[in-house]
């Protein structure tokens, strides 16, 4: 059964290099998809498929589009007030990508106020070991105070980027649930 509704819309934010192309290639060609072909529609850097969560299929589609470093204000505040959920990440191997997903996450609380929008902090490249720059204890803090759910993924090993995409898919229905 079909999940009722438009598809959810995911976007992904964080700083040019952190591992977002990473992400939609994973989402956009892999082998959790219920389609049996890969992605149709990923032109202009959105996807569109849907994905079993928990048993239940959920359409998402997710964009890219948004590099923070090369795009202006009006790609960015066209991004903030389009998706409904948002996966914010930056690598745990340079700093200032994680100070950036802070900025990120003041700069969407601004455009979403009073709104419960699923955001999830990740970060990424935590296969990178030894050039780490930020702890999982401080992403963790991060995502405390800024209310969001945080999770360390590797792109390039495939660890947790899926558990990453359920994750979103599972709040955006317990928001659609308590409406
Ligand atoms: P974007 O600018 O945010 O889209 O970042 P990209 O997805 O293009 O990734 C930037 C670089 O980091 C590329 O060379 C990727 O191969 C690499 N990369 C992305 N994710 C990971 C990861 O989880 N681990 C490692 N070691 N490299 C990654």
């Amino acid at each position: 059964p079909a999940e009722p509704g438009r598809p959810y819309r995911v976007v992904l934010l964080g700083a040019s290099g952190v591992g977002k192309t990473a992400f939609a290639s994973i989402f956009g060609g892999a082998a959790d998809s219920m389609d049996s072909d890969d992605c149709e529609l990923c032109e202009d850097e959105t996807c569109e498929k849907t994905i079993e969560v928990d048993g239940e299929p959920a359409t998402v589609t997710l964009l890219d589009t948004w590099d923070a470093e090369t795009d202006g204000e009006w790609a960015q505040e066209c991004y903030m007030q389009t998706g409904d959920a948002y996966l914010l990440l930056y690598s745990i191997t340079d700093r200032a990508s994680f100070l950036r997903a802070s900025e990120l996450r003041i700069t969407l609380r601004r455009f979403r106020p009073a709104q419960h929008t699923p955001i999830i902090l990740v970060g990424n490249k935590c296969d990178l070991v030894r050039r780490r720059e930020v702890s999982v204890t401080e992403g963790r803090a991060c995502a405390a105070v800024f209310d969001c759910k945080f999770i360390e993924t590797s792109a390039a090993m495939q660890h947790n980027v899926w558990e990453a995409f359920h994750g979103i898919v599972r709040q955006l229905r317990l928001r659609r649930d308590s409406k």
